[in-house]
Order: C-alpha cells, then structure tokens, then sequence
C-alpha cells in the first residue's frame, strides 16, 4: 500500500455534509485539505455501477486536476426489501429541476416499502468506499458500511442527505439526531476511515 507523504489533500467532492466529516476524520492527521469547490474544479459524471467504480472516476479527476493526491467518497443507502436500491444511484434519487430534495427522496423510499407492504424492521445499510487517488494514476480503496433500520417519520436535524430515516443497528437515535462526533465514531465513513488510517500511519 502506498503511503501519503503529501502533507496537502484535495477532498474531491462538491457535497457538504460529507465534506464536513471527511474533514472532521482528517483533522488530527494534521493534514490540510482543500476541496474541489474551492479549487473551481467540475464535477465529474458518475459513470460506473458499483461504489468503488465511481469514487475512483471522481478521486482520478481531482488528483489529474489539481497535480496533489485527491480523496474522493462515493456513499448510498441500500435497502434490503427493495433489492439494494437505490444503493450507487442514492443522490439522483433526490434529483428535481431545482436541486437535490432529500425529504422527497426519502419519502420515496418510505412509500416503496409501504406499496410493497416489506415486513419490518426495515434492514437498510449505509456504504461508503474512499478513494485515494495520487496523479500519476496509483490508487487506494478504503470500503465501510454500517448496517441499521429505516422508520417513518423522519427524525432529527443534523448530518445530511438520507440521516433523519436510518437507526444504525444497537442505537435509538437516528444519524439526524445524532450527535456528529457519535456518527463519526460508527457511521460507514467512519469504518472506511478506519482503514484508511494505516495509510496515515504510517505516512508521518
Ligand atoms: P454520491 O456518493 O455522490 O453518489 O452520493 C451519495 C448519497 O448518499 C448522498 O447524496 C446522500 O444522500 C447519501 N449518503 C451518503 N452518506 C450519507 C450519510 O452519511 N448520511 C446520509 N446520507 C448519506
């Protein structure tokens, strides 16, 4: 596995809550961090079918644009009764002409399993896979998943995207109304962290 010797990473995402965690799990590292927003870099289209595929196409874009290693996420919600959906495709489900609308897609989901009439607990799992891409081409993939339920009505105002719908399994709060620093303890992206930490380990 290749070491990070670069003291500077590009976080090579445009999304904001997961920008905020990746930077929260970074910051004891002593690694500064800049992100493809502020560096005016676009936002490559996700092409691939599986996790790994499209946080490499997002992590490579970075790092060819910027010349520094880029750390990409790519993260969805899979849910049991519904086959894994919407698993990679997560964020276009909350697609609308006027940006992404993360109630509509979570009642979405929720009235899915309500047409389907799925047994409950609804078992739901949240995956993260990071990559680690340097702009000669080398890459590292560093995959989480943290397994939990779904339940209605949505709970909780904090984290982002899908959150205020899913209870990791063993708790009673939902991410929404978990306390950040706990999410970042269990979350998926926490576990992807976590092996994404020997690489920094052994960099310093
Ligand atoms: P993508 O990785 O850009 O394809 O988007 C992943 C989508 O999955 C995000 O837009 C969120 O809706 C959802 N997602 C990923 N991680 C989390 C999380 O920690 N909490 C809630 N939703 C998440």
């Amino acid at each position: 596995m290749r070491s990070l010797t670069e003291k500077k990473v590009v976080l090579a995402s445009h999304n904001a809550g997961k920008l905020r965690e990746i930077a929260a799990l970074l910051l004891p590292y002593g690694i500064e961090v800049v992100s493809a927003g502020e560096l005016g870099l676009e936002e490559p289209a996700e092409t691939e079918d599986t996790f790994a595929g499209n946080a490499r196409i997002k992590a490579h874009f970075a790092a060819k644009a910027s010349g520094l290693p880029a750390l990409s996420d790519d993260s969805g919600l899979s849910v049991e009764a519904l086959n894994g959906a919407p698993g990679v495709y997560t964020a276009d489900w909350a697609e609308t002409p006027n940006g992404r609308d993360f109630p509509m897609a979570m009642k979405k989901v929720w009235d899915m399993l309500e047409a389907d009439g799925a047994p409950h607990p609804r078992s739901a799992a949240f995956n993260c896979t990071l990559c680690l891409a340097w702009p000669d081409g080398h890459d590292e993939i560093f995959a989480g998943k943290v397994d939990g339920t779904l339940s209605w009505p949505m709970r909780g105002e904090l984290g982002f995207g899908f959150d205020p719908i899913f209870t990791p399994n063993g708790e009673f709060e939902t991410f929404g109304e978990m306390d950040p620093a706990k999410k970042n303890n269990m979350s998926h992206r926490a576990n992807a962290f976590a092996k994404f930490k020997s690489i920094l380990e052994t960099s310093v």
